[in-house]
């Protein structure tokens, strides 16, 4: 019988607490493969960003595992399943993904490898909490997040130790298995990602380095700062985490151990409650899994969103007029992320500004982030909008100036991707069009030529949004 493990890599990206390697890695020899799915749905296909990131992230695997990872393209569960026919391998270990899709497609190939006589096993190196695990004393899901993170996870078992990366790892090489990581073809015709490759060190490497220079100053400061677009104050560990090239079990003890176990820190509670977040994400997706396209409360089925190809356009270029907006959107486009107080405003903006359904943000979003994931995305889309489980309410609507000036007061953030604006005095960098002529010819801002009109009136379009709920509401049967 052939001893060797198959342990197929998928959102786990890493040698280090990796459950399912650590596990291959002591019963013998162990085949390394990543499968580049190409029967993911149309809809959750990976965007660009993502692409350039995985490939970046798979090159660096590969150079850990001595260039003997097998990179793979095609329907993940048939080229799985003839792998292991053709090595005639009884074991095949994974850790689990949460995506509705992939769900559905681990379940079915577990049956058909079961019934060929291979053992599968598979486990969590990607939640702190399991889904299930965490339930209401009636044992349904909690659909809020205090609750969920407060009474229903830090009340049960801490999340687990990170175990250590495996001592020796014996790995069988096909090289008429291996296309390579190019063969993957992931990265697009036209570089446009020059500026991305400056900021971002894609692989397990590059998140344990930023890990290291966000602790412990950054957790210190994180509840005072980490709303300041401006300065560099929250860890940017999210596109590792999605590509799982580190653990959330890795980044919450060495946050707690940095602080030397002071979990009464505020900072440190705030940064764990963020982790806490992107976990109530994941519980969302697992329960709910409609989240990924449709509101997940129904209240909003019949909201008059509005089709303006030309306001989309506007707001995805970061042309509408409002600083803070465009400085964010341009952001996003030239280095694949966005910080989050700026994720929250521009999100804002489409829904309750423009009108524009939350799906076309996200569609947006997804194509652009580097750390697109499909739980935090939806649900966060879904806060923003007012459509979501435990969600900002719709009208609570967030004016994009009073954002600008509380959070980027001297406007040093707009000024970074907004340069026409560099000039624009403090007082008039997030409403230019308020500022007196002689300002804008002294900042040599002609609005309507180097830097756009406002594209709406914040006011009457605040109004507007409350108007379309009042006419959902009607439509419900509530007014
Ligand atoms: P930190 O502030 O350092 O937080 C640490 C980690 O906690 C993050 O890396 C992330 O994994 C998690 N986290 C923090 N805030 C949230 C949150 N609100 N929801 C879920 N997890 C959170 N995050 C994604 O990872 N992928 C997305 O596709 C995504 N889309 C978003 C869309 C919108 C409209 C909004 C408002 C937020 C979105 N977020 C998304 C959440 C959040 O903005 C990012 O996780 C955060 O900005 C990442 O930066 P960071 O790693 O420096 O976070």
């Amino acid at each position: 019988m052939n001893a060797t493990t198959l342990v197929w890599f998928r959102q786990d990206l890493r040698l280090n607490d990796n459950p399912a390697l650590a596990h291959a890695a002591q019963l013998g020899t162990v085949l390394p493969v990543y499968i580049f799915d190409t029967n993911c749905p149309e809809h959750f296909k990976m965007g660009s960003a993502s692409k350039w990131w995985l490939h970046h992230s798979l090159e660096a695997l590969n150079d850990s595992l001595s260039e003997q990872l097998h990179c793979v393209s095609g329907v993940a569960s048939e080229v799985l399943f003839n792998i292991v026919q053709q090595h005639n391998i009884k074991h095949v270990v994974w850790n689990r993904c949460y995506e509705p899709w992939q769900i559905k497609r681990d379940t079915e190939l577990k049956k058909l490898l079961q019934a060929a006589g291979v053992k599968v096993q598979s486990f969590n190196s990607h939640l702190l909490w399991e889904p299930w695990q965490v339930l209401k004393k009636d044992k349904t899901p909690y659909k809020v997040f205090t609750p969920y993170y407060r009474r229903g996870c830090l009340s049960t078992a801490g999340p687990r130790m990170p175990i250590a990366a495996p001592k020796k790892i014996d790995i069988v090489y096909d090289s008429g298995l291996d296309d390579g990581v190019d063969s993957l073809d992931l990265l697009p015709a036209i570089p446009w990602f020059e500026t991305m490759e400056q900021m971002w060190t894609p692989g397990e490497q590059g998140a344990a380095q930023r890990l290291s220079e966000f602790l412990p100053e950054g957790v210190k400061n994180y509840k005072n700062q980490r709303d300041f677009p401006a300065l560099q104050a929250t860890s940017q560990l999210s596109p590792h985490l999605h590509f799982g090239e580190i653990s959330p079990n890795q980044i919450w003890h060495a946050a707690i151990a940095s602080l030397h176990g002071n979990t009464e820190d505020a900072g440190l509670d705030g940064y764990l409650t963020e982790l806490g977040w992107r976990e109530f994400s994941y519980y969302l997706l697992f329960h709910f899994p409609h989240i990924a396209q449709e509101n997940f409360s129904p209240n909003f089925e019949h909201f008059p969103w509005r089709t303006d190809t030309k306001a989309l356009r506007a707001w995805q270029q970061g042309q509408t007029g409002i600083p803070i907006v465009d400085a964010g959107m341009r952001e996003l486009w030239q280095t694949g992320t966005l910080h989050n107080r700026v994720r929250m405003v521009v999100a804002s903006f489409l829904v309750k500004n423009l009108l524009i359904d939350w799906r076309e943000g996200e569609r947006w979003f997804w194509d652009c982030l580097v750390d697109a994931d499909l739980a935090a995305n939806s649900a966060s889309w879904q806060w923003v909008a007012g459509t979501g489980a435990d969600a900002a309410p719709y009208f609570r609507i967030f004016n994009p100036v009073t954002q600008g000036q509380r959070f980027d007061a001297n406007g040093e953030y707009v000024k970074r991707y907004c340069p026409e604006l560099s000039k624009i005095p403090a007082k008039y960098i997030h409403n230019p069009w308020e500022a007196p002529n002689n300002i804008l010819e002294y900042a040599g801002v002609k609005l309507g030529e180097n830097y756009p009109e406002p594209m709406v009136d914040l006011k009457a379009t605040r109004q507007r949004a409350l108007e379309a709920l009042a006419q959902s509401k009607k439509l419900r049967g509530e007014l």
